[in-house]
């Protein structure tokens, strides 16, 4: 440190005890002095970078910027922080750059003035800044996604809510009149009414669990917590178990028309998403329906489907309202007279669609409509000689 002879000794142990580098430019920024702190920084020798030119430990392109800086600095004369907040870089012999702090201190002696700047590597903590940038910008990403979770949990409790209180007043008032009755029916030969009034508050009941299951359906269904359960089964079973509900819905003189084909017929799906999807499709007709009607129930089988048809004679569905027919909680205007939330199609529709298998209709206002479930056949696990009909999960 040739600048400083005289006082050499004190200035040198504080000099190099410190850790950050000191580099001592003058007004024509020449580098008079320098401590070993600098010089590892920058990958100079000792003394090496005495006589050099400021610019060389500064990256070509901040060159001009800098020199009117420092010059200007000088003038004023005060101490300041550099590259706080900004990006400030230093450069090292082998021309690697390195992002700097450096804090600048003015200072005459000898009637010279000279610039004794501090200088930091902070590429540390840089890198840390930068992940703990990384690690806020994450934890925000997952915040705000619980956050529209959490909204829309909100809005499915507030519709629940909504739902609940309007479609499960009419059952169970249903159910208070008929238990009101029942208790009235204390004859022997009067058994015939109280069987009535039994059915009618099972029947009550259960539509009361259609609407409950429906709600917990829509919650599994988005939230991705829905196990499926692919087996071989009898057709038949699970048709005769959907229309032995569907018959306590029945309006007067209202008839299912049950399928002439299907005794023998195994099939490989999920069963208990085949009768939800059935017994929505039914309970439908039957809803949406006058008396004296009829509801066919077809299958069919072609060379890659089966089919499974539900027809009714009812209320149709109006044509500029087909297209929302699916949509969550859509209910056509007509049918507004009747109970229902208009979530049973959408559910319906969105496991069979996970399934493999597809869920659609064709209607008419005021003549009747037809859904119909279609089901891919699984050709490998197809036996030729077999009349059975087998078909299978293809996710
Ligand atoms: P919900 O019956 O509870 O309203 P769905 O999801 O089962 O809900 O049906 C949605 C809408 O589709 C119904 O509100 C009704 O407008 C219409 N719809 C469904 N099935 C029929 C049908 N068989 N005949 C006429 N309209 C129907």
């Amino acid at each position: 440190m040739p600048m400083f002879q005289k006082n050499s000794d004190i200035f040198n142990i504080l000099a190099e005890g410190i850790s950050e580098g000191i580099i001592v430019v003058n007004t024509k920024q020449i580098i008079v002095a320098t401590n070993t702190s600098a010089e590892q920084l920058f990958g100079y020798e000792k003394d090496e970078l005495i006589g050099k030119s400021l610019n060389v430990i500064i990256p070509t392109r901040y060159h001009s910027q800098h020199t009117s800086h420092v010059s200007n600095f000088i003038d004023k004369g005060k101490k300041r922080r550099m590259g706080q907040g900004m990006d400030l870089n230093g450069l090292r012999k082998n021309g690697e750059e390195f992002p700097v702090e450096a804090g600048l201190n003015p200072f005459k002696i000898y009637g010279d003035t000279y610039v004794l700047a501090l200088v930091t590597d902070i590429t540390e903590r840089k890198n840390y800044t930068l992940k703990l940038e990384q690690t806020v910008q994450e934890r925000t990403k997952q915040l705000t996604e619980a956050l529209i979770k959490e909204k829309e949990l909100n809005e499915l409790k507030t519709r629940f809510l909504s739902l609940v209180s309007h479609e499960f007043k009419t059952p169970l008032s249903g159910i208070l009149t008929s238990i009101t009755l029942l208790s009235k029916y204390t004859k022997t030969e009067q058994q015939e009414k109280r069987d009535k009034h039994i059915a009618t508050i099972k029947s009550k009941v259960r539509q009361l669990n259609t609407i409950l299951s429906d709600f917990l359906s829509v919650e599994r269904l988005d939230s991705g917590k829905v196990n499926y359960n692919i087996e071989k089964f009898a057709l038949s079973k699970l048709i005769n178990e959907v229309i032995y509900d569907a018959n306590m819905l029945l309006k007067t003189e209202q008839h299912i028309q049950y399928p002439d084909n299907i005794d023998e017929v195994q099939i490989t799906f999920d069963e208990k998403i085949l009768g939800l999807a059935l017994s929505n499709l039914i309970n439908n007709a039957i809803k949406y329906s006058p008396e004296q009607t009829t509801i066919k129930i077809i299958f069919r089988r072609e060379a890659e489907y089966i089919y499974l048809e539900v027809i009714d004679q009812g209320i149709g569905i109006p044509k500029s309202q087909q297209k929302h027919i699916f949509d969550r909680y859509f209910r056509a205007e007509n049918a507004l007279l009747s109970q229902g939330t208009g979530i049973g199609l959408n559910i319906a529709k969105q496991h069979l669609e996970n399934l493999g298998a597809s869920l659609y209709f064709e209607s008419e206002e005021n003549v009747g409509s037809t859904f119909t479930i279609r089901i891919p056949k699984n050709q490998e696990t197809k036996k030729p000689k077999d009349d059975e009909e087998t078909f299978t999960d293809r996710r």
